[in-house]
């Protein structure tokens, strides 16, 4: 039923399509925004819609970025023969943090899952794979240790061995499958920094 009128109603259905957003925040949020000064309602809605528009994926590592190529892959001192894969941006900016990462990377968005019917090709892994044809020396899979990040893990793993390219993994300081061979331990760290992580190259 249409308690609202009907411009009131699409708000909260908008907002309601948010992640994480239930129809009680939405419509808490509707209301809020109604009572905003419209000078910042104005801001908020430019806001994401220039975002929108100029945010793009880098031709290179498909972060996001507001330029065709995004920094870390336009810097000269940077190393490129060395790619990190993570599943998102944000994680991207975690290992940056650390500021002890000098490699480039790859960004997927997403990880395979079978249950929520994500398969390879709805991330950015042929991109992956375009890239690999040209001067790499490293891949370093660092996927969460998700049963997702896994098993992207794993598939990387397996479409890489065959190029020759040595492949690790990043995991975090926990037990891993048998079919893993730790080869040294590195100095990257999680971030907030919390526990260590280890590399463990893996095996077909
Ligand atoms: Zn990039």
């Amino acid at each position: 039923m249409d308690y609202y009128s009907s411009q009131i109603t699409n708000l909260i259905e908008e907002l309601s399509k948010l992640p994480g957003i239930g129809s009680k925040s939405a419509q808490r949020l509707a209301f809020h925004i109604i009572n905003m000064p419209a000078e910042q309602v104005n801001r908020l809605s430019s806001a994401i819609t220039e975002a929108k528009s100029n945010i793009q994926y880098c031709r290179e590592c498909c972060t996001l970025t507001d330029r065709e190529l995004c920094p870390i892959c336009s810097s000269e001192k940077r190393d490129h023969s060395t790619i990190m894969v993570v599943e998102n941006t944000r994680d991207l900016a975690a290992y940056e943090k650390t500021g002890r990462y000098d490699g480039v990377y790859h960004v997927l968005h997403g990880a395979i899952s079978p249950m929520l019917g994500i398969g390879p090709k709805d991330i950015r892994l042929t991109e992956l794979m375009q890239r690999l044809q040209g001067d790499v020396k490293e891949v370093i899979i660092a996927t969460n240790s998700s049963l997702e990040g896994e098993t992207t893990a794993m598939y990387i793993s397996k479409l890489v061995k065959p190029t020759g390219i040595k492949v690790s993994r990043i995991a975090s300081g926990v037990p891993v499958g048998g079919d893993l061979e730790y080869i040294d331990e590195v100095t990257l760290l999680r971030a907030g920094g919390a526990h260590r992580t280890i590399t463990v190259e893996l095996r077909n």
